[in-house]
C-alpha cells in the first residue's frame, strides 16, 4: 500500500483496505476478505456494486456508442433528460458530469436569470448559501465554505456569496437583499455530519426565496434519489425547489453523472455556446442514467430506505442510553453518529469496524457516518449494528 501511494497526492487519507472487487453491499480486498460497505461511496452507490441492470445497461451501450460530444444529437440524450424532467417534475435538464460541475452550473444559471429575468444590475448578483456547507471543490464552490481544510491556501476567493447559520430563517431573511439571485443549500448536510434542519426550516426557505424573487437551490446531490427514504429530501417537507442538483447515484455507481434540473424560465437562459461540458450527457451516462431512472421510477428503493432507516435509527437511538454516542441524526438509510470522545475518534472506531467487516467514514473528528447502499438486506444491516455495538464497546 506503502509503494501504491508514493506516486499519488495524498489529498486523502484511506482506511487500509484494497478494494478488489463488489457485489451488492459488499466488496472483497485483494486477499478475500469481505467487507460490508456502510459508505457507498458517499451514496454514489445507492444500487450497490454491480447492479444487474445498471452493468448491463452500461454494457450494452458500450458496444453501441459511449461518446459523441453535445456537437452532434445521440439517441439517448432526449429519452435521459425527459426522464429525469418527469422524476423531478420540471421542465429543462442540463446534464454534467461531477457533482462540483452541477453545482458550477447551478451558480452560473442563478447569476445570468438574475440579470436576464430579475434585471439584477450587472456584476451585482450574490447567493446565500449555509454555514458548514459541502458542494464540491471547485475553487469557486470552496469560497463560500467555511471548512478551514476545504479553504485555506486556495484564495483569491470568488466574491458574490453570503454565509447564513444553517437552519436559521432568521439570519437568512436578514441576508437575501435586492440583487440576490439564489439561497443555495442541502436540505441535509451530508458532510457536515448529515444534519437534519430543524422542523418548518425547507417550508420556510421555501416561503421566503418565494416571496422575495429568489431562486431556492436544493444541492440534493447526497440526499436525493432515494437515500432518505423519499426521491428527494425536500419530499420531507413537501416542498419543491426552483431547483435541483443532482449527482452522485445518478451515475448509479458506474459513471459519473450529474444534472441541474429546473423550470423553463430558469434554465432557458442558456443559448447555445454560453455553457458546456465534452462528457456531459454522454451516451454512456445518459443510457447508465436512464436505468437509474427507472429503478427510481418503481418506488422500491425509496420504500426500502425508509422502511430499513426507520430500524437503523430505531436501533442507534438504543446507543444513546450507552453514553458511548452522543447524538445520532439522519433520515432514511443515511445516519451520523457522534461518539463519545471516551471511546475513541470517529477514526479510531472507523479503523475497529474495518477490523470486523464494516466500511464507514469518519467526518469532523467525532462522526460516524452509516449510509448503506439502499440494496441492503435488514439482516446485513442488523449485522452492521452488531459489529457498531462491539465496535463502541472497545
Ligand atoms: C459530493 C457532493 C458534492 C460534490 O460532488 P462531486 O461529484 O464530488 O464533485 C456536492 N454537493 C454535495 C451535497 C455532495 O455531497
Amino acid at each position: 500500500m506503502a509503494a501504491a501511494e508514493a506516486h499519488s497526492a495524498h489529498n486523502y487519507h484511506p482506511l487500509p483496505v484494497v478494494i478488489a472487487s463488489g457485489e451488492g453491499a459488499w466488496v472483497t480486498d485483494v486477499e478475500g476478505r469481505r467487507y460490508l460497505d456502510m459508505l457507498a461511496g458517499y451514496s454514489a452507490l445507492n444500487f450497490g456494486h454491480g447492479h444487474p441492470r445498471l452493468i448491463a445497461a452500461a454494457k450494452a451501450q458500450l458496444d453501441r456508442v459511449t461518446l459523441t460530444s453535445r456537437a452532434f444529437h445521440h439517441d439517448k440524450f432526449a429519452a435521459f433528460c425527459t426522464a429525469l424532467a418527469e422524476l423531478c417534475g420540471m421542465e429543462m435538464v442540463l446534464p454534467m458530469n461531477t457533482g462540483a460541475e452541477a453545482v458550477e452550473t447551478a451558480v452560473k444559471t442563478a447569476r445570468k436569470w438574475g440579470y436576464r429575468v430579475k434585471g439584477v444590475p450587472d456584476g451585482q448578483a450574490n447567493i446565500v448559501v449555509a454555514a458548514d456547507n459541502f458542494h464540491g471543490r471547485t475553487t469557486t464552490i470552496i469560497s463560500f465554505s467555511t471548512d478551514p481544510e476545504a479553504r485555506a491556501d486556495y484564495g483569491p476567493y470568488t466574491p458574490g456569496f453570503t454565509v447564513v447559520p444553517y437552519g436559521d430563517l432568521a439570519a437568512l431573511d436578514a441576508a437575501v437583499d435586492e440583487n440576490t439571485v439564489a439561497v443555495l443549500i442541502e436540505p441535509i448536510q451530508g458532510e457536515a455530519g448529515v444534519l437534519v434542519p430543524p422542523p418548518g426550516y425547507l417550508t420556510g426557505v421555501r416561503r421566503l426565496t418565494a416571496d422575495r424573487g429568489v431562486l431556492f437551490i436544493a444541492d440534493e446531490i447526497q440526499s436525493g434519489l432515494g437515500r432518505t427514504g423519499r426521491t428527494f429530501a425536500c419530499e420531507h417537507e413537501d416542498v419543491v425547489p426552483d431547483m435541483y442538483v443532482l449527482g452522485k447515484a445518478l451515475g448509479g455507481g458506474v459513471v459519473p453523472v450529474s444534472a441541474v434540473v429546473s423550470s423553463r424560465e430558469v434554465l432557458g437562459v442558456f443559448r447555445p455556446g454560453e455553457h458546456g461540458s465534452t462528457f456531459g450527457g454522454n451516451p454512456l451516462a445518459c443510457a447508465v442514467g436512464l436505468e437509474v431512472l427507472a429503478m427510481l421510477g418503481t418506488g422500491e428503493y425509496q420504500r426500502r430506505a425508509a422502511q430499513l432507516g426507520d430500524h437503523l435509527h430505531g436501533e442507534l437511538r438504543g446507543l444513546l442510553g450507552t453514553g458511548a454516542v452522543t447524538a445520532v441524526r439522519g433520515r432514511g438509510l443515511w445516519a451520523g453518529v457522534d461518539v463519545a470522545p471516551s471511546i475513541g475518534t470517529g477514526r479510531e472506531i472507523s479503523e475497529r469496524l474495518l477490523a470486523r467487516g464494516l466500511l464507514v467514514k469518519d467526518t469532523h473528528g467525532s462522526t460516524i457516518r452509516l449510509a448503506p447502499p439502499l440494496v441492503i438486506t435488514q439482516a446485513d444491516l442488523d449485522w452492521s449494528l452488531t459489529q457498531l455495538r462491539e465496535a463502541l464497546r472497545g
